[in-house]
């Protein structure tokens, strides 16, 4: 069945939603959209990370129920599938989904069947901001957490262990042979390298107490609590609805057994979680591994990284407000960065919105429509491949502009697909300039002119079609212009002197 899953991370919801997340968010909607438009069935899932200790504690601190607290952020995240456009089928919240801690507890013990899960005592250093231990050899020289910059907490009691050891080899194999992918590959080479050394066994329940009775339970050991990573990443297929029947159930089968892909969209951070621990998890419990881990980076703000402690964080809806959710999703896109990490700066977006957004794409929809509507141009009738007075057009907005915007999407690199797009814009402008139809108008040169008109409309056709992913608005609006005969289409991108 040709039928794709795609998933962004869940996200603890200790806060509200940042920028940073949002950028996952729209990455994800891009290989969903692109699946839809292929003709591919998808399931395009997110949701909140609810069972954390970090959201305990940020609960106390704020006073409130871990409960209300939780159910108050994961609104917020939930609030970003409206806001930013995007074309989620899904939103699981796993304090709350029914769906969800059946799910952690058959995986659990499909686990336990197979011999990988035992009891053992433990000590270690925890991390809260990581929600994980870590290694002496990790810390930094003060004994640091590297990321939170905190010493981390020593632990020592009696916990349950997944025997991650034991899959050392087959991950080292997955991840060679291609079962696994990840995108970009020096994120695969990252992992590769990592299990160069020996794989410990991995730590997979808290006392109770130390979780603040948050979370969920081990299943027939009420004193422990399900590590938040376990059950967090049981989430893929707890929507799928893993839990609810004995045989794989119609959306699991279609959506993740039958999958011609299944992409996880991850921050950098969280790599080791989805690149080692889930696969080892998924093969132990009999089930299939994921196809695809597409790996982005972090934005930072005006050069700093964004952190609640700098205080110079930027709301998704902030961010949104200025230019609108559009020019935000071609910005990020764009030139904030998709892959590697990228900087996010008001002025570069004003500029970006103004020069490419405003000028280049919009002006050139609104001219070219103007101009057909007043010349009465009956448009699209000659495909633009069959004219051959425009062979430089043709090349580079005809079909092929779209295998490869596809492509780039597939290789995950969407700015590079938005830089194509934009070589068709440059060219369809270097058009107009050369060709002048205003003056074969003056000049009555009708046939000329009709013809012009027509290889801009056929231009705008495959730029459009190929925003599709992209730019989903804009990439309809572009469509609803070039089929109205009547009424040039109000500016796509309104130029500002100032944001909104
Ligand atoms: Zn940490």
């Amino acid at each position: 069945m040709n039928s794709r899953f795609v998933s962004t991370a869940i996200p603890y919801v200790n806060a509200s939603p940042h920028l940073g997340f949002a950028l996952e968010l729209l990455l994800a909607d891009v290989q969903a959209r692109q699946a839809k438009l292929n003709g591919q069935p998808v399931y395009f899932l997110t949701g909140s990370d609810d069972n954390s200790l970090k959201n305990a504690l940020a609960a106390e601190a704020a006073g409130l129920s871990t409960q209300a607290f939780v159910d108050q952020h994961a609104a917020q995240f939930a609030a970003l599938t409206p806001l930013l456009n995007l074309s989620c089928t899904d939103f699981i919240a796993t304090s709350r989904d029914a769906r969800h801690a059946p799910a952690v507890e058959r995986l659990w013990r499909a686990c336990a069947a197979n011999g990988d899960i035992y009891s053992d005592e433990y000590q270690g250093l925890y991390c809260v901001g990581c929600e994980a231990f870590l290694d002496p050899s990790e810390l930094t020289a003060e004994q640091l957490c590297p990321d939170h910059l905190k010493a981390p907490e020593p632990v020592a009691e009696r916990n349950y262990f997944f025997r991650l050891s034991r899959y050392q080899a087959q991950l080292q194999r997955w991840l060679s042979d291609g079962t696994l992918n990840i995108k970009p590959s020096k994120r695969r080479n990252e992992v590769l390298s990592f299990l160069q050394n020996p794989l410990r066994d991995l730590s997979i329940s808290r006392s109770r107490e130390r979780a603040r009775g948050w979370g969920i339970e081990v299943p027939d050991d009420p004193s422990q609590v399900v590590y938040v990573w376990f059950d967090a990443l049981a989430n893929y297929i707890s929507a799928l609805g893993y839990a609810q029947e004995s045989e794989p159930g119609e959306a699991l089968t279609q959506f993740w057994h039958q999958a011609t892909q299944i992409q996880h969209v991850i921050g950098k951070g969280v790599l080791r979680f989805h690149a080692v621990y889930w696969p080892a998890i998924l093969h132990s419990a009999g089930l299939r591994l994921p196809t695809d881990l597409l790996v982005h980076g972090y934005i930072t703000l005006d050069g700093q990284k964004i952190s609640k402690s700098l205080g110079n964080t930027i709301s998704p809806a902030e961010a949104a407000a200025y230019f609108g959710v559009e020019a935000l999703r071609y910005y990020l896109l764009r030139h904030v960065g998709s892959v590697e990490d990228g900087n996010f700066a008001l002025d570069r977006f004003e500029e970006v919105y103004n020069t490419e957004l405003a000028n280049q794409l919009g002006n050139l929809v609104n001219r070219v429509c103007a101009l057909g509507i007043r010349h009465q141009l009956t448009p699209n009738t000659l495909p633009l491949t069959q004219q051959p007075d425009f062979p430089a057009l043709a090349a580079t907005v005809g079909p092929t502009l779209l295998t490869q915007v596809d492509d780039a999407i597939t290789a995950w690199q969407p700015h590079r697909a938005l830089a194509q797009i934009w070589q068709g814009v440059d060219a369809a402008n270097r058009f107009i300039s050369q060709h002048e139809p205003w003056v074969l108008a003056k000049a009555g040169h009708t046939e000329q002119l009709e013809q012009v008109l027509n290889a801009l409309y056929q231009a705008l056709h495959y730029i459009g079609q190929a925003l599709g992913p992209l730019l989903p608005e804009t990439s309809a609006k572009i469509a609803a212009a070039l089929s109205n005969r009547t009424q040039a289409p109000s500016p796509l991108f309104p130029k500002r002197s100032e944001p909104l």
